[in-house]
């Protein structure tokens, strides 16, 4: 995975992959998937202190979890769903 240190690098990640209304993406039917986030943590992208922030095409997801880290994961698979981490950058950069 990628940590991007600095707010235009992650403009630049969202300009060549825009970001899209979380609700477009429905993760909630799929049970539990696991992602590696960039806080070195493992987290259920369907768990209580992970909240999605938005969508990208095709299948992926931008997920904030409760140490305050925002990762982009792409969802893979088709019956067993599995998260690939993208990039991922600490929240507070984009303050
Ligand atoms: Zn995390």
């Amino acid at each position: 995975m990628e940590i991007l240190n600095n707010k235009e690098e992650v403009r630049e990640k969202l300009k060549n992959n825009p970001l899209q209304a979380a609700h477009l993406l429905r993760l909630n039917g799929y049970g539990s998937i696991k992602y590696k986030c960039a806080c070195g943590e493992t987290h259920d992208a369907n768990g209580k202190d992970v909240s999605c922030k938005g969508s990208a095409k095709p299948f992926k997801a931008l997920l904030k979890c409760s140490n305050n880290f925002v990762t982009m994961i792409k969802i893979e698979g088709f019956f067993r769903k599995k998260a690939i981490s993208e990039y991922g950058f600490k929240a507070s950069i984009m303050d």
